[in-house]
């Protein structure tokens, strides 16, 4: 059993890039035999901003999830399923909305951002601004408390930490808090007891963090209260309330941005992209025409791999050696462009070779996918409703 859990979806793009593999994929098959998975298709997500253009979401679910298995997920170790058959994450949604401050939602930056890049769509919809609503939904309700994202957007986490909080402060109290930690410490005995007080006391009157920390070993250390008693007191000690959506924390993970065959960010939207099911013989097709160093207008003229996207993909796929090579050759117009990309491209292929294999043999199981997302989705409700009862509790919703 893991000790961490850890949540993370896409949206239903469809076939799977490179850029995929080395930015989320590669970690995410990493992460699975480390601690307890939970990878989703985000297709509410993909509606929020393609709402009128709903006939590719389930197309492209199923050739992501292909990819997905292709590339190396394994449905023994971790949970993969699809978003809109887990209806929890809509219903958390829905009530954490209650709390929620609209003025938090509108601040959240890439809302106006994203406005302003899609503007050829309207978004001044009621779905483009909850979004960041539904996404903290997506991972508390599994109470992750590790969502694996890159140095640059561990931001985006600081609104689901803040919504839990929130949601803590309102309803965390339970009913006869106090009483119960009052008969709780007289279960501490005469003297453990007397000491806590005085901890508590000194923690409370003069903000002593030494005693607070006295006073939490010593509840950890008591025989005769349960783990829940031992939780309440520890509680007790600075007046926090019981904690029934965990803040989720990030999860800093080493995410490589591969640059296009055209220089800019791989995109499936730019066509810049290798697929995962890129036969070899367009991977060198593509890498041979691919954009250089324009400095470099002659085989004679020295460049620089810094200006050259194809240096990214050397920084993926070669070892330290080939490096020098490139930068040795490059800045020294020492080799060709071409000669460079030769290695780039063998390398690409051989990754790529096991990964269509497999694919090749999952897609000739017909129900296979859908399959392997039948089985996640009905993991995923289990863990979800377990949430859902201790909110709708907390929130005083009627139990029929
Ligand atoms: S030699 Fe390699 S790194 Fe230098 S410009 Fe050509 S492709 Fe780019």
């Amino acid at each position: 059993m893991f000790k961490d859990r850890v949540l993370s979806g896409m949206r239903p793009t469809g076939y799977m890039h490179i850029g995929h593999y080395h930015g989320a994929l590669k970690n995410w098959i990493a992460l699975q035999s480390q601690m307890e998975c939970f990878y989703f298709v985000a297709d509410w997500h993909a509606l929020t901003t393609n709402y009128d253009d709903p006939r590719v979401v389930a197309k492209s679910t199923f050739e992501m999830v292909a990819d997905w298995l292709g590339a190396g997920l394994n449905p023994d170790q971790c949970t993969i399923f699809l978003q809109s058959q887990v209806p929890q994450h809509a219903e958390l949604s829905l009530l954490l909305g209650m709390i929620t401050p609209l003025g938090w939602l509108e601040r959240v930056p890439t809302y106006k951002e994203q406005q302003d890049n899609l503007n050829e769509k309207d978004l001044t919809t009621y779905g483009f601004l909850g979004y960041p609503l539904m996404q903290t939904a997506d991972i508390i309700v599994y109470r992750a408390n590790k969502v694996p994202v890159g140095e640059d957007q561990v931001s985006h986490l600081e609104i689901s930490r803040e919504i839990a909080r929130r949601f803590n402060h309102i309803y965390g109290r339970e009913p006869g808090f106090e009483e119960k930690a009052v008969l709780a410490t007289k279960k501490l005995g005469g003297k453990l007891a007397k000491e806590y007080e005085s901890f508590k006391t000194a923690y409370n009157q003069d903000g002593n963090a030494e005693a607070l920390d006295k006073a939490k070993k010593l509840v950890v250390a008591a025989g005769s209260l349960s783990n829940a008693e031992k939780e309440m007191l520890v509680g007790f000690l600075t007046g926090a309330r019981k904690t029934i959506l965990p803040e989720p924390q990030a999860l800093l993970t080493p995410t490589s941005k591969l640059i296009g065959l055209d220089g800019r960010k791989m995109s499936k939207s730019y066509g810049n992209a290798i697929d995962l099911r890129e036969p070899a013989a367009s991977v060198e097709k593509k890498v041979r025409a691919m954009k250089t160093d324009p400095k470099r207008a002659r085989r004679t003229d020295p460049g620089n791999p810094d200006d050259c996207p194809v240096w990214t993909l050397h920084e993926v796929y070669s070892d330290d050696a080939r490096k020098a090579w490139v930068r040795e050759g490059c800045t020294t117009a020492g080799i060709g462009c071409l000669e460079c990309k030769q290695p780039v491209i063998e390398a690409i292929n051989a990754e790529l070779a096991p990964i269509q294999a497999r694919i090749a043999e999952i897609e000739a199981k017909p129900d296979y996918v859908k399959d392997v997302l039948r089985a996640g989705c009905a993991r995923a409700r289990e863990v979800t409703e377990t949430t859902m009862r201790d909110v709708r509790d907390a929130m005083g919703l009627a139990e029929l």
